[in-house]
């Protein structure tokens, strides 16, 4: 038996608790009741809180109230308690409200997500927040999940649960700050990262503006908070304003170095992210594996392929050992520069086992530049990685590509989000679920109407670029997310303003035809960030030259 169900036996037996079930009462909330009465001092320590809890039980039943005076108590004796034993006495406390039912109950949840946070066990805080039903959980749950996570230092969680926010707009963080939450530098940079995934950047502005006046800036250290600004913008494609960030940080780390290269190649400024580079070396900044990374991405998307092969081999020379994806942006700058026997040799040749996805995309390379002899090679190769699949199959690309959806290809679904008036709107491919669904259908279809006076041609020729990370082209009859958001755009948004969708897969050529006229036709400026890189449409034209 693990120790701590030992000592959680051995507290249930001391205070008097049977594990059988407890009745739960609804009744009075038991205010005037003297033991309540006792248990809302907290001042007790654990066992006697617990103690006090049992004598409540045989009394009377407990209600929800009780509950969260003795979750409540257990958080404020913790810091006083050996943690095993604080622990012990939550779970047992945890069990209780099961038991009773109590966790039905906003209040009840939200005392013991508190109690679990501040005693730093967030895996449990974690499984009682997701075994709550949505309706169980408000903002408050949400909020101390969230500052949970951060204050355990644990960012990348406290960014995922944030994102995951219902409504994740201004108004969740109004209500947090109307509720009297102070939010910290942790929670800020959740958001700027909220912010950032989202394209939402006249929040993000706004989250600037917040952090100006209260003063965050002028206080040293904070190049976590000037590095989420950074690279707020840098993914709203704001590259002005990341610059003015960039610029005004006092003390340069390597992490706000990257975010700055990675955020202009990015935005398509490949050469000037390489300049930067070269400058951060220069300055004496010592490069670590990401600024690689951002690096040959910087020369994938401008076409440096020399460049990139010499950044490629410097690596050594700064002490950094490639990993697979250091070979994996080598291999796809060469293979879209159209270098594909080259690209071939990097992912043969390269120390360990190549990702299938890398393949796939020296795939998409080869179907790109028709080059059909390493295509086939390739092809083998995908299909070997998945000895299961029918062999034989493969004539030419689009039996592979049959392979691979009928692998079920693990699909991301489509997104697209666009933000307006201070609300971030998403869309999945052919969704109906927006309030104004049917204005956006009809004016798509009049859109391609029009679009189709001008030359427009529904592109199904490009089926087979479909290799890795873009939306399904299955559904034909349905709009893809990017579409509807558009619409969204087209028909909200004032003309003076530009249109800015983010996507979490790649654009279709399709799709990308299609934005294009639609900013010629109806004099918009679209700039879409995908998976990859931004597209600025403007007049008919697109800021990538159709290479992404
Ligand atoms: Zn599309
Ligand atoms: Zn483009």
């Amino acid at each position: 038996m693990p120790a701590h169900r030992h000592r959680l036996r051995f507290l249930a037996a001391l205070v008097g608790l049977r594990p059988a079930a407890a009745g739960f009462s609804t009744a009075a909330p038991a205010r005037g009741c003297p033991l309540h009465a006792e248990l809302a001092r907290r001042g007790a320590p654990a066992v006697a809180a617990l103690a006090l809890y049992s004598r409540i039980r045989a009394a009377a039943s407990p209600t929800p109230y009780t509950f969260s005076l003795l979750l409540t108590s257990l958080a404020c004796s913790s810091p006083r308690c050996p943690p095993s034993h604080a622990a012990a006495a939550a779970g047992l406390a945890h069990a209780q409200a099961l038991k009773c039912g109590a966790l039905a109950h906003t209040v009840v949840t939200n005392c013991l997500l508190k109690l679990y946070c501040a005693l730093g066990l967030l895996p449990d805080a974690r499984r009682v927040f997701d075994t709550a039903g949505a309706a169980v959980l408000d903002v408050v749950s949400w909020n101390t999940i969230v500052s949970g996570y951060g204050k355990s230092g644990d960012l990348e969680a406290a960014r995922e649960v944030f994102v995951r926010m219902p409504h994740r707009s201004l108004r969740v963080f109004d209500q947090m700050m109307e509720a009297g939450f102070k939010p910290d530098a942790v929670v800020v940079v959740s958001l700027l990262k909220a912010c950032a995934h989202l394209g939402a950047v006249e929040m993000g502005r706004w989250v600037h503006r917040f952090l100006r006046a209260e003063g965050f800036g002028r206080r040293p250290g904070n190049v976590m908070l000037e590095t989420a600004l950074v690279d707020m913008y840098c993914k709203c494609g704001c590259m002005e304003e990341a610059w003015q960030v960039f610029d005004g940080v006092r003390s340069h780390d390597v992490v706000l170095w990257n975010a700055m290269i990675g955020g202009l190649a990015m935005n398509g400024h490949g050469k000037r992210a390489i300049e930067l580079f070269r400058k951060m070396l220069e300055k004496g900044f010592v490069p670590n594996e990401s600024t690689f990374i951002v690096v040959l991405c910087a020369c994938t998307h401008t076409g440096h392929v020399d460049e990139g092969k010499e950044v490629f081999r410097s690596m050594g020379a700064h002490g950094i050992e490639p990993r697979r994806e250091h070979y994996g942006c080598l291999a796809d700058l060469l293979g879209r520069a159209g270098r594909m026997e080259e690209a071939e040799s990097v992912l043969l040749d390269m120390p360990m086992e190549p990702h299938a996805s890398q393949w796939g995309a020296l795939m998409s390379s080869c179907l790109m530049h028709n080059n059909i002899v390493v295509g086939k090679r390739v092809g083998k190769k995908l299909i070997e990685l998945e000895p299961d699949d029918v062999n034989g199959l493969w004539e030419d690309a689009k039996a592979v590509r049959q392979v691979m959806e009928e692998r079920g290809a693990k699909k991301e679904t489509g997104l697209s989000f666009i933000e307006w008036n201070g609300l971030v709107h998403e869309f999945r491919s052919g969704d109906t679920r927006h309030p104004q669904t049917k204005l956006i259908y009809a004016l798509l279809e009049d859109m391609e109407q029009r679009l189709q006076l001008i030359g427009y041609v529904k592109d199904t020729s490009q089926v087979l670029m479909d290799m890795d990370d873009e939306e399904d082209k299955g559904s034909t009859l349905s709009y893809h997310s990017e579409r509807l958001a558009l619409a969204f755009g087209i028909l909200n948004i004032p003309h003076d303003m530009p249109i800015r969708i983010v996507k979490n897969l790649r654009v279709c050529r399709d799709c990308h035809v299609h934005a294009k006229l639609v900013s010629k036709l109806y004099q918009r400026e679209i700039i879409v960030r995908d998976r990859h890189r931004f597209h600025l449409f403007r007049d008919g034209v697109c800021s990538c030259n159709d290479y992404w």
